[in-house]
């Protein structure tokens, strides 16, 4: 049996390309980067190649490039990073912005830096999950330091005004006459659909990931413009310019960046592709699977992804279900507040609910055809009543 799999936003399969780069560079280069010798220079200048193939792909300068080991590490480097540099630099009280449906590497950061003195407002979202550009505006002081906003959202799509913020941010600057607030986005989700231009869109760090777009798990840059003062997390050797110790992974790097390009090249023609066949699964579930609701809106969003709620269902049964039908999909709970599962993303687009419905994540991607989307929809009609009527029988009991 063929199985679908609709969780592109939690990992993408390793594109042929990216797998290829990976496997020539492993055998090519056996020696450290840092080397004087032939090995460690041939090895540095494919790591250097990557690096320059990544600037290009967003508009940057390679040595605004610093390799990480993926997204999550590059939201700790940016937050923490400026967060200590502005202390080093005598801000006693460093102010941060952020939304309120940041992923996890960036909220449990903040709240770290809250207890090492930060202030931190957390920005609300509407119903589709979009930030208001004006409360920004409003909440910028002159201890401002750092706004991170998402460019788009990995649980429900919706994609942030990235470049209006980034205006706001340097009429701010202009205003207080600082080189502060920088501008920080997460543009993990955001590789395989939008424009990543970091000219065009404004940021001063911009988050990357190689393991959502299609390219190996286990790296991932950040972007950091010329300027930007950002201390380095941790202590060791001189690599990546001196803000990220370590060998570098030159394999990982060659994979990536060859990944990253294809996924700019067609993004727009993927994109179109896939929207249709996400509209149309939304429209299946949504008409034919009774107690079903949207979150976020579909338009205003990232393509390939569908959150819905399904009333009277666990998210979590209804994934293993699915799991068992061939099809992958992920779930968090939209249930009790209290719940420490139940989805941040979900309450903040004030769909609490009633506690009983749970929430799944379609994420589709290039492999995703037509024929999966009709298969999943009727996989779905035959499943979901088949749980309400488990659930109703316990609840009985
Ligand atoms: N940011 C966003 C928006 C994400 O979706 C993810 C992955 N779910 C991350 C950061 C963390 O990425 P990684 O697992 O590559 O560290």
């Amino acid at each position: 049996m063929r199985r679908i799999y609709l969780d592109n936003a939690s990992a993408t399969p390793v594109g042929a390309v990216a797998q290829k780069a990976v496997a020539d560079a492993v055998k090519k280069f056996p020696g450290n980067p840092s080397g004087i010798h032939n090995e460690g220079r041939s090895a540095r200048v494919a790591l250097e190649g990557a690096r320059a193939e990544i600037a290009v792909a967003i508009s940057a300068r390679p040595d605004e490039v610093v390799f990480t080991s993926g997204a999550t590490e590059a939201n700790n480097m940016a937050i923490s990073g400026v967060m200590q540099s502005a202390r080093m630099s005598g801000i006693a009280r460093p102010h941060i912005i952020v939304s309120a449906i940041e992923h996890a590497s960036v909220l449990e950061v903040t709240r770290m830096m809250e207890r090492y003195g930060a202030r931190v407002d957390y920005v609300s979202v509407d119903t589709r999950g979009v930030i208001d550009t004006k409360e920004i505006r409003k909440l910028i002081s002159p201890e401002t330091i750092l706004v991170s906003i998402m460019y788009a959202n990995n649980e429900i799509g919706a994609i942030e005004p990235i470049i209006d913020i980034a205006k706001e941010i340097r009429h701010a600057r202009k205003v207080n006459k600082s080189a502060y607030p920088y501008f920080h986005t997460d543009a993990a989700q955001a590789g395989n659909y939008l424009d990543i231009n970091v000219l065009r869109l404004g940021v001063d760090l911009m988050t990357l990931s190689s393991g959502k777009t299609y390219g190996p798990r286990g790296i991932g840059a950040l972007f950091v413009k010329r300027g930007v003062q950002m201390s380095s997390l941790m202590h060791g050797g001189d690599h990546e310019s001196g803000r990220r110790p370590g060998t570098e992974a030159v394999a990982l790097a060659c994979g990536f960046a060859i990944a990253l390009t294809e996924a700019q090249k067609i993004r727009e023609k993927e994109g179109k592709r896939v929207v249709i066949l996400r509209d149309s699964l939304a429209t299946k579930i949504l008409k034919k699977v009774s107690g079903t609701s949207l979150n976020g809106h579909l338009e205003n969003s990232l393509p390939n992804i569908l959150n819905i709620s399904f009333e009277g269902v666990e998210s979590e049964a209804l994934v293993l279900y699915l799991d068992a039908g061939g099809i992958a999909v992920s779930g968090k709970s939209a249930c009790k507040s209290s719940d420490e599962k139940t989805s941040h993303v979900i309450l903040a687009i004030g769909k609490a609910g009633d506690g009983t419905s749970g929430a799944i994540r379609f994420s589709l991607g290039r492999e995703t055809k037509s024929e999966d989307i009709v298969c999943v929809a009727k996989e779905l009609e035959r499943i979901v009543p088949l749980l309400r009527e488990a659930r109703a029988q316990s609840d009985s009991v």
